[in-house]
């Protein structure tokens, strides 16, 4: 449904009254929606890219767009026709006092409308728990459910369905998530599920093998002896670890199909052909949970992560993350093609934050020829910019990215001693994503024989901006982008995370979608969530 201005002014003319109750200041959430509008929306839908910001839509807008082979084929995104059809404003994700957030607390903010912590999960900033939207959605009689390509017990999603006051408490978020009853569950990480005596590998281990299809690595993360995979089939839930189990199932339903995150974007593009592929993509468990909660005459709460996006931007690995975000339009995709003609529905979709600073760059690399243009200001002079700006293709490019840099480090590590060496990796390194690293730039991804890790290992430094690189994980991953960097036209700024306002968008009924518009906080857009859904 195409809004236009006409249609929008009649609308605040209509109702005129709450167009002040609309405006905001601060964290304190000022939204009043008139008593009669209050719960007449059925089915809210939250979609969140983890880590999406404004330039990380911009990958996925310009891929589409201008990649001379762009599988979009000249048509727009998901993403873009989302919002082409709704309304749309910006949000800041601060945290209580601080600037830059995390996405504990970010989805904490979303999911409850509270101002919170750094790193907590369902709790204000004070550290008390307040309801969620989705805990209100059941309060009110709804289905709820949970989608993520991380895991279940990662902060996005522990953040609707758990009280802690830190995320990385994945053993007790897996408990309470249990114990909250939210009817659709799907996502990776088992490791919190199964208890501690499967890495024995004795009869548990060996029966859990048979059922899940064995593509899932089977050992645990939890320091107890509670099987929640059984608790929570004493409790009514169905219990399935492949798409093959995931295809008839009913509800309630809880589907861990990974060890921890589920494919990443590269490997899912590969895969996603393939009759043998055990795991569901995002787009299938997003049609999977729609279909099933759907079916609640009362309606429905869901929350759809695309949440490896940010997982690319902390590995500054831009390959990875143009898969990430078209793994995520696939599944925006899905919801849209549900929601686009209800009346009954809101689909609000946005981001926790940025992640990784990322964006194309115009550089001194590979100064461009002079040729000529026919335009008169052409007549005498050659058309010659001074520097680089990034010709089309390399979006093309990109997008032919054969590994993550999660995987290529993986791979460099493998490497017999005597191979791990400049040659070998910038070998490697064009044959993954075709750009033609020299060894003298490979060398600064290895290891510097003077800094030596915890395993003993020569372990490679980021020298500037350091601080921001925070994760031993990722290090090698960011010395790759690095050196790929001006061959990708793309620089980054962090391993982390930025302040930068992300965009949200809403389809629904204008009336109430509206409210968007502008510029709001995170905290806010939770607030009116949970009006939305029949707060009290
Ligand atoms: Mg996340
Ligand atoms: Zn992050």
């Amino acid at each position: 449904m195409k809004i236009t201005t006409a249609f929008l002014i009649a609308l605040v003319m209509l109702t005129s009254p709450i167009a002040t109750a609309g405006f905001k200041t601060g964290f304190e959430s000022e939204f009043e929606i008139e008593p009669d509008k209050k719960a007449h929306i059925k089915n809210i839908i939250l979609l969140i890219g983890d880590g999406m910001g404004p330039q990380q839509l911009g990958l996925l807008f310009s891929y589409a767009r201008f990649a001379p082979d762009s599988i979009y084929k000249g048509q727009p995104t998901a993403i873009e026709r989302f919002m082409e059809a709704g309304i749309n404003g910006l949000s800041l994700t601060s945290p209580a006092e601080k600037i830059v957030t995390d996405s504990a607390c970010s989805a904490t903010q979303l999911a409850t409308g509270f101002v919170s912590g750094s790193e907590m999960i369902g709790v204000n900033a004070d550290g008390d728990p307040v309801e969620t939207v989705l805990e209100l959605a059941q309060r009110r009689g709804k289905a709820t459910g949970l989608v993520s390509d991380t895991r279940l017990t990662h902060a996005t999603p522990a953040a609707f369905a758990a009280h802690q006051p830190h995320r990385s408490l994945e053993n007790e978020i897996a408990v309470e998530m249990l114990q909250q009853r939210v009817d659709v569950m799907l996502s990776g990480g088992l490791r919190h599920w199964i208890p501690a005596e499967v890495n024995d590998k004795g009869p548990l281990y060996q029966e859990l093998k048979q059922r899940s299809g064995g593509h899932i690595r089977l050992t645990s993360k939890r320091k107890d002896s509670r099987n929640l995979l059984q608790e929570a089939q004493a409790a009514g839930y169905h219990v399935v670890f492949n798409r093959e189990q995931l295809a008839p199932v009913n509800s309630p339903v809880l589907g861990l199909f990974s060890h921890s995150g589920m494919a990443n974007g590269i490997t899912d593009s590969q895969q996603q052909d393939n009759p043998e592929r055990k795991e569901p993509t995002l787009k299938e468990m997003t049609l999977k949970a729609l279909e099933l909660l759907s079916a609640d005459p009362d309606g429905f709460f869901l929350m759809v992560e695309g949440g490896q996006i940010d997982w690319a931007g902390h590995d500054n690995d831009v390959g990875r993350m143009l898969h990430e975000m078209i793994k995520f339009d696939e599944a925006v995709a899905a919801v849209y093609t549900w929601a686009a003609q209800r009346d009954d529905t809101i689909v609000l979709l946005t981001a926790d934050h940025e992640t990784g600073g990322f964006g194309f760059s115009y550089s001194s690399h590979q100064l461009p020829e002079g040729r000529t243009l026919p335009g008169k200001a052409f007549n005498d002079r050659l058309f010659k910019p001074r520097f680089n700006f990034i010709d089309r293709s390399i979006l093309s490019q990109i997008y032919t990215q054969a590994k993550s840099y999660e995987a290529i480090g993986k791979e460099i590590d493998k490497l017999p001693k005597d191979q791990q060496n400049a040659e070998k990796v910038a070998e490697m390194l064009h044959r993954y994503t075709g750009f033609p690293v020299l060894a003298t730039e490979a060398a600064y991804i290895l290891g510097e024989p003077n800094k030596l890790d915890k395993h003993d290992k020569p372990r490679a430094q980021i020298h500037d901006f350091k601080e921001f690189y925070v994760y031993p994980k990722s290090l090698r991953s960011n010395l790759i982008g690095r050196v790929l960097a001006k061959y990708q036209g793309v620089t980054w700024g962090t391993g982390t995370h930025t302040a930068t306002p992300v965009t949200v968008s809403a389809i629904g009924p204008v009336d109430q979608t509206r409210l968007i518009n502008g510029i709001n906080t995170h905290p806010e857009i939770g607030s009116l969530l949970k009006q939305w859904i029949g707060g009290d």
